[in-house]
């Protein structure tokens, strides 16, 4: 019976096609996104509608036609070329047969989903100058979709609603002051009609907060403020009021930080939508804060009244944060037994380097272990989940050695939560860096404003040993959240290894910054599959069924700050130069162009270099204004040139152009002049000069 009626509602639509030609008009309807299908999201595997799967943001698939027993046959169906060599973060979305993504510079795609042949493309025309004020590359990591829009967060600070059919402008709203250094990188969520949309900006001296839109017109609906303003301004909210107790001097000045740059997650019984909260701006406390006081709501998860933003409930993770430590890394909700019964839990792991478990309805602590190495604190409250802290890792009168990095134990790496191994599979580096008082800090309109430099004096000796165990490595890691232990985990060569997909055919999915696109068990962690991306996959990897075809979906290019890992690059690293939409199924069969070339790049002639600027000066200089994007000690693998590589080093007037007067700023690399002393440009130079020289 549903055979037949199958068969003859086919039978129509062909009749329709082929005798009336209404092919484009059958394939123009498309159901509205609504709340429902989004909460829906888990029983129609064949669509992948919200950022993180479901609202529950746990990135795992009841698809099983891909398994374990046959992943090895999978095969490239097809790939899509992008048009930038940037950083890759996006998590695609799919609704009707049509894959939606974004690209770089918040550029957005709509491509068939069966074959990858474009749709439509939307340039938002960011300017290339906004570069300037992107920590961590000009990446996006995805649209929302709702009614019969798709929305996008731009670098520029805009939130820009499409049309899902045609890639028309619908509304555009400007989310932040244009003057102020915000960005948006992360992707929007929907809740309710309403579009909840963060910022980014905690190294450049802004003061976070989210938003949520109407998502029929564009008009705002309410504004949660994460970190206090200026007292004598008035308090938007109670929630500031009471969090302004707990900073002490003139924190409004520096922006005081907080960005929902990232992650959100909804609770749709409890009507909570949670939002993680990132580092403070300055990082050093003791310019920030005078070193006192909690800084709420830095780094914490807060959980709020969908309708109005209204503060229920908040879990600091790092009191009085001075390490960069964000908590708005991946949150996932699910339902665990824990203690004989079931739990609401809400479950990170930030970048301070513990997993937590909290009670989603209340934001009570449950549970937190360290998943990575960790330095800075001697452990948890088992009651509160309050942090010790070792006094010496605050860097107050002597430099100090401290694990997690800025980089985090996690970083923005999607996670995966699987309902039928009950493990959280998160992608991790452990590393240590050196943390140090910036003793010329001021608010600078270029280059970052984190107050901490990384060399000088020498290290604290006893936090020096408290990582003398700790070695630069990344990986794959299995946590079991019930009983806050490690499962199993697996080890790359490099660091960034991208976001994580489970299905309920017992695989896991996840790109690594080697240059592959991996699949292994989900129970085991066994190695199943891999193939050769040219690039690294580092988006959020999708599942979806059309036609009874599964396919698997990642998008590669490696860039952001977390591909630079601490200590894991690596001249034999992936390069960046084949950002892709990569799509697989069962028996693909198509290939991607063979690479050209060798790739090998030519270290320039540096025989009439005559740098003779200050080395360690330039290294320092480099270090606090370049090194976001341009890579630790100048190495880069990213698109961003690795400047030992750059002709420019070897000539004072043509570098000088470029560094100091912008010469190349509509390629995004703006000009330095406002921020570099005299002699800085030249003592950069030198050190490049040095660092090529180094070079076998
Ligand atoms: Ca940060």
């Amino acid at each position: 019976m549903m055979t037949a009626q199958f068969v003859s509602a086919r039978f129509i639509r062909l009749l329709l096609t082929t005798v009336l030609g209404l092919h484009a008009l059958a394939s123009a309807h498309a159901a509205d996104v609504d709340a429902k299908r989004i909460l829906n999201a888990d029983k129609n595997a064949a669509e992948w509608v919200t950022h993180g799967g479901n609202y529950a943001e746990q990135r795992f698939s009841q698809l099983r036609k891909i398994n374990d027993k046959n992943v090895q046959d999978l095969g490239l169906a097809w790939y899509f070329d992008l048009d930038t060599n940037r950083g890759q973060e996006a998590t695609p979305l799919i609704i009707d047969g049509t894959m939606y993504f974004t690209s770089a510079w918040s550029k957005v795609f709509a491509a068939d989903a069966r074959t990858g042949k474009e749709k439509w493309r939307f340039d938002p025309q960011v300017d290339f100058k906004k570069n300037g004020d992107a920590c961590c590359d000009v990446v996006n990591r995805g649209v929302a979709a709702w009614g019969s829009n798709v929305y996008v967060g731009t670098l520029d600070g805009r939130l820009i609603a499409l049309e899902m059919a045609t890639g028309k402008v619908v509304w555009s709203v400007q989310t932040t002051d244009p003057k102020g250094r915000y960005t948006i990188t992360g992707a929007p969520r929907i809740v309710k009609g309403k579009v909840i949309i963060g910022n980014g900006g905690g190294e450049l001296g802004v003061r976070g907060y989210v938003t949520a839109y109407d998502a029929a017109s564009g008009k705002q609906l309410w504004r949660f403020y994460t970190v206090p303003g200026n007292p004598t301004d008035g308090f938007e909210s109670p929630a500031m009021e009471r969090a302004a107790k707990t900073w002490l001097g003139e924190w409004w000045q520096y922006g005081g930080g907080g960005t929902v740059w990232d992650s959100m997650a909804y609770d749709p019984e409890l009507d909570l939508v949670y939002v993680g909260v990132g580092n403070g701006s300055p990082w050093n406390y003791q310019i920030r804060s005078q070193g006192q006081g909690d800084n709420l709501f830095l780094s914490s998860i807060v959980a709020l009244k969908a309708e109005t933003g209204d503060y229920v409930w908040h879990f600091q993770t790092t009191p009085g944060e001075s390490w960069d430590y964000t908590a708005t890394q991946h949150m996932i909700l699910a339902d665990l037994p824990i203690g004989g019964k079931q739990r609401k839990v809400i479950m990170q792991a930030p970048k301070n380097g513990y997993f937590y478990v909290l009670d989603r309805a209340t934001g009570q602590f449950i549970s937190g272990k360290n998943y990575v190495p960790v330095s800075w604190s001697t452990g948890l409250d088992p009651k509160t989940g309050r942090p010790s802290i070792v006094p010496e890792a605050l860097y107050v009168n002597q430099p100090a050695m401290v694990t997690p990095t800025p980089l985090g134990g996690h970083n923005w790496f999607p996670m995966s939560y699987s309902p039928l191994t009950n493990l959280v599979y998160v992608s991790i580096l452990e590393s240590a860096s050196r943390y140090a008082q910036d003793k010329n800090f001021q608010m600078r309109s270029q280059g970052w404003n984190t107050g901490v430099g990384f060399s000088g004096d020498t290290p604290h000796p006893d936090t020096v040993k408290a990582v003398a165990n700790v070695k630069p490595s990344a990986s794959l890691l299995a946590w079991d959240p019930i009983n806050q232990r490690e499962a199993w985990r697996v080890t790359y060569p490099r660091a960034g290894n991208g976001g994580i997909l489970t299905t309920a055919g017992n695989v896991l999915f996840q790109g690594s910054a080697d240059g592959f696109f991996n699949a292994y068990t989900a129970d085991t962690g066994k190695k199943l599959w891999s193939f050769p991306a040219q690039d690294a996959p580092m988006g959020g990897p999708v599942t979806y069924e059309l036609d009874g075809e599964q396919y698997i979906a990642g998008i590669a290019g490696l860039g952001g700050a977390a591909a630079g890992g601490m200590g894991m690059r690596g001249e034999k690293q992936v390069r960046a130069d084949h950002g892709r939409m990569l799509v697989f199924k069962l028996g693909g069969k198509a290939e991607l162009p063979a690479l050209g070339g060798s790739g090998a790049r030519q270290v320039p002639n540096l025989s009439r270099a005559n740098a003779n600027g200050d080395v360690t000066v330039g290294a320092t200089v480099f270090e606090r204004s370049c090194a976001g994007c341009h890579g630790d000690q100048a190495i880069s693998n990213t698109a961003v040139p690795d400047l030992r590589y750059s002709r420019s080093i070897a000539d004072e007037a043509e570098f000088k152009s470029i560094v100091v007067d912008g010469a190349r700023a509509s390629k995004g690399m703006v000009g330095f002049g406002a921020v570099l002393k005299p002699g800085e440009a030249e003592a950069i130079r030198a050190y490049l000069v040095a660092r090529a020289a180094a070079i076998k």
